[in-house]
C-alpha cells in the first residue's frame, strides 16, 4: 500500500484526462503524490469529435491517446476498469469484474483506496424512456459507439448503392450533437459519391427531429435559423416541434400520430450520467443522474470527493454539459487540489469564464457565439472563422495533453495524413 497521499480520477474524458495530465507532471513525476486514473476504455478521445468518427471523416487511431503510454510519461497509473461502488466510510471504490463478451470473468472485483476520489465520467444522451429507442437507435456516446455506429453506417450506404434504392436516416436531437452529425453523414456521402463505384448514386435521405421550436436551442436564434437553412441547403429535412414517442424497426413514431420511417434511426437528445452515480453510498444525484457538488465542486455529502465535467450538478448555478466547463472544472480542481490535500487549504468556488460557443457543420459552415450573444460566422466564407476555431479547441487540447512538440507532430501527421488516405473512412 502507498504511503503517499492517494488521487483516483475515475473517467478520462475531457475533464479526467486534463487533471492527471496536470497533477501528474507537477506532482505525480516528483512522487508527491499517488495519482491513478480509473477508465473503462484504452484510450483517450476528443468527444466532441466522435459525430465525425462515426461518419467516418476522422480517422480516430490518428486521434486516440493510449492511456497507459500516456500515464506512464506524466507521472501517474492508469487501472483499467469500470467503477461499480464505493464505500465513502472505508474510502475505498470497487471495479466491476472484468468480463469477454461470452461472459468468461478475465478479472474478479477490485478495488482501490483513495484519500481523495474525483468523478469525472460524463454523461450519456437521454432517451427519456421513450418506447423502442434502446432497442432500435444507434447512440454516439463513446469511442466504442462510434466505432459500432461508423460500421453500420458503411453497410447502410453499401446496401443503398447495391439496391440502388435511397437511404434514409433520421436524427433525434437538434443540439450541437444531432446538427453536427447530420452535416458529417452528408459530408461523408458528398466525398463517397464522388468514388462512383455504381454508375447511379442512391439518394441519402436524413431527416432531423428537434423536440422544440428551434435547432441548437443553446445558441442566439439568428445562428439557429442560418443553420436550419444550410441544412435544408443540403437537403437535410429538418423538423422543429417535433415529439418522438417510440421507435421500432422501421423508424419513429411521433405524438401527433404520424411516423418518420428511416433504416437508420440515431438518438442524440438530451443528457444524463451514467447510471451508475446512483449506487455510489448515498452521494446525492440530481435529477439526470449528476452528482451534486458544491460550488466548489466537492460533493454535496462527502468532503473527499469532488465531481468535475458532465457528471456534475453545481445546483446553485447549473452549468451547460459541455468541454469547455469540462475544462475549465478540471483546470480548477488541477489548481487548488494541492493545497486541499497539504495545506488543508479548503477548495475556492469555480467560477466559469464563458468564452462562447462554436457549432461547424462539416466544410459546409460554421457559426460561434460570444458570451455577450453576438455571433459571428456563415456568410461568403461559409463560417471559415469558426470552423477553423472548433478545430483549434481540439488542437488546444491535444497540445496540453501532449506538450507543444508532440501537439505539433501530431497535427503534422495528421496533416500528412491527408495526403495518402481517402478523406472518408471506407474500409
Ligand atoms: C458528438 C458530440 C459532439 C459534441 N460537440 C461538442 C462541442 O462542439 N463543443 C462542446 O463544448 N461540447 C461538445 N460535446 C460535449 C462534450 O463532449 C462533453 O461536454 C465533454 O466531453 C464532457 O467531458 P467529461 O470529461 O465530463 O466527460 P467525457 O469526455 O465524456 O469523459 C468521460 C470518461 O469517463 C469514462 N467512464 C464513463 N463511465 C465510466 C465508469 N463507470 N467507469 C470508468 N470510466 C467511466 C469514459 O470512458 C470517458 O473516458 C459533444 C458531445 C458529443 C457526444
Amino acid at each position: 500500500m502507498s504511503d503517499r497521499f492517494r488521487v483516483v480520477i475515475v473517467g478520462g474524458g475531457v475533464a479526467g484526462m486534463a487533471i492527471a495530465t496536470r497533477l501528474g507532471n507537477s506532482l505525480g513525476r516528483s512522487g508527491k503524490l499517488d495519482i491513478t486514473l480509473v477508465d473503462k476504455g484504452f484510450s483517450h478521445v476528443w468527444k466532441p469529435m466522435l459525430h465525425c468518427f462515426a461518419a467516418g471523416t476522422a480517422k480516430n487511431e490518428n486521434d486516440r491517446i493510449t492511456f497507459i503510454s500516456h500515464a506512464a510519461a506524466h507521472g501517474f497509473r492508469f487501472c483499467y476498469g469500470e467503477i461499480a461502488g464505493i464505500d465513502r466510510a472505508a474510502k475505498r471504490l470497487k471495479l466491476a469484474p472484468l468480463e469477454e463478451e461470452d461472459h468468461e470473468v478475465l478479472l474478479d472485483e477490485r478495488y482501490l483506496d483513495y484519500d481523495v476520489l474525483i468523478f469525472a465520467i460524463g454523461s450519456r444522451a437521454n432517451d427519456f424512456g421513450t418506447p423502442g429507442v434502446v432497442e432500435n437507435c444507434i447512440f454516439l456516446d463513446n469511442i466504442v459507439e462510434a466505432n459500432n455506429f461508423n460500421e453500420r453506417f458503411r453497410h447502410a450506404v453499401i446496401q443503398a448503392y447495391g439496391r440502388g434504392s435511397p437511404l434514409d436516416i433520421a436524427i433525434v436531437g437538434g443540439g450541437a450533437t444531432g446538427v453536427q452529425l447530420a452535416a458529417e453523414l452528408h459530408k461523408a456521402l458528398d466525398i463517397g459519391s464522388l468514388y462512383n463505384f455504381t454508375p447511379v448514386t442512391p439518394e441519402m435521405r436524413v431527416t432531423l427531429l428537434e423536440a422544440g421550436p428551434r435547432i441548437l436551442p443553446a445558441f442566439p436564434e439568428n445562428v439557429s435559423a442560418a443553420a436550419q437553412k444550410q441544412l435544408e441547403a443540403l437537403k437535410i429535412k429538418v423538423l422543429t416541434s417535433t415529439m418522438v414517442s417510440g421507435a421500432d424497426e422501421h423508424g419513429f413514431m411521433l405524438k401527433d400520430g404520424t411516423r418518420v420511417d428511416a433504416q437508420f434511426r440515431v438518438w442524440a437528445a438530451g443528457v444524463k450520467a451514467p447510471d451508475v452515480t446512483r449506487q455510489m453510498d448515498g452521494l446525492e444525484c440530481g435529477r439526470g443522474g449528476q452528482f451534486l457538488v458544491r460550488p466548489n465542486l466537492q460533493t454535496t455529502l462527502d468532503d473527499s470527493i469532488f465531481a468535475v465535467g458532465d457528471c456534475a450538478f453545481i445546483s446553485d448555478s447549473p452549468l451547460a454539459p459541455t468541454a469547455q466547463v469540462a475544462r475549465q472544472q478540471a483546470h480548477h480542481l488541477a489548481r487548488y487540489l494541492p493545497g486541499f490535500i497539504f495545506n488543508k487549504k479548503p477548495v475556492p468556488a469555480f467560477k466559469f469564464k464563458n468564452r462562447g460557443a462554436i457549432v461547424a457543420l462539416g466544410d459546409y459552415n460554421g457559426w460561434g457565439a460570444f458570451a455577450d450573444g453576438k455571433t459571428f460566422g456563415g456568410g461568403f466564407m461559409h463560417g471559415l472563422s469558426a470552423r477553423l476555431g472548433h478545430m483549434a479547441l481540439y488542437r488546444q487540447h491535444q497540445f496540453e495533453l501532449y506538450g507543444p512538440f508532440r501537439g505539433m507532430i501530431a497535427c503534422f501527421t495528421d496533416w500528412l495524413d491527408g495526403f495518402v488516405r481517402p478523406p472518408v473512412r471506407m474500409d
